[in-house]
């Protein structure tokens, strides 16, 4: 084997062995917690409805969950920007995802930045009773603030996918959610209407100008 060949081995082994489905087959007994972050329009929701439609290919059972605030679309999918939808529930604290948790094996959370504090720890007691958990959530709010449970989630879990936008101003990669519209609450959910994805550079800029 030479070098290119080791490298290519080597890549395979990192990229196509990182997350590993679940064999229905195999009993394990643990399960694990992934985290997919990014800016908005990143393609966080894509990635992981990407996920869990794999695991329903391996007919595990999947549910997904969605904070009740998220309502930008309707009220039970869990919509990404490119209409790809699946059904979820929707619910008001984190300790209600443990109450659906009977007999799933894969569960996903969107949009987990606007659930509560208690999140890891639900995370945590579903990955160990040997549920798959994926979730996926802004990891910066507007201001560029690491963003409610996600920064704990992130430490807590055992793989963790980094999703960029592409910058609005420059074309580069994008990870700063910039808000287009003046308001200075947390929680504003909208569209291409209220935020633009900037890279850092970019960010810097309009930041020193206002
Ligand atoms: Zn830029």
């Amino acid at each position: 084997m030479d070098v290119s060949q080791f490298l290519i081995f080597l890549w395979r082994v990192i990229v196509e062995d990182m997350f590993l489905e679940q064999d229905k087959g195999k009993n394990t007994r643990k399960g694990w917690v992934e985290v997919i972050v990014g800016s908005m329009f990143s393609g966080k929701t894509e990635e992981l409805i990407r996920r869990l439609n794999r695991a329903r290919i391996a007919k595990l059972k999947v549910e997904i969950f969605k904070p009740a605030i998220d309502i930008r679309y309707d009220q039970e999918d869990v919509v990404s920007h490119n209409e790809n939808t699946i059904r979820s529930t929707p619910v008001e604290s984190s300790e209600q995802i443990l109450l659906y948790a009977n007999n799933v094996d894969v569960i996903g959370i969107d949009e987990a930045q606007f659930l509560d504090t208690q999140l890891g720890d639900v995370c945590n007691q579903l990955a160990n009773s040997g549920v798959r958990v994926i979730v996926a959530g802004l990891d910066m709010d507007f201001q560029g603030r690491p963003f409610g449970s996600i920064p704990h989630l992130m430490a807590i879990a055992e793989y963790v996918t980094k999703v960029h936008a592409i910058c609005m101003r420059c074309g580069s990669l994008a990870h700063f959610s910039h808000r287009t519209i003046e308001n200075k609450n947390l929680v504003v959910l909208g569209e291409t209407e209220s935020y633009e994805p900037l890279c850092r550079e970019c960010y810097c800029k309009v930041k020193d100008k206002n």
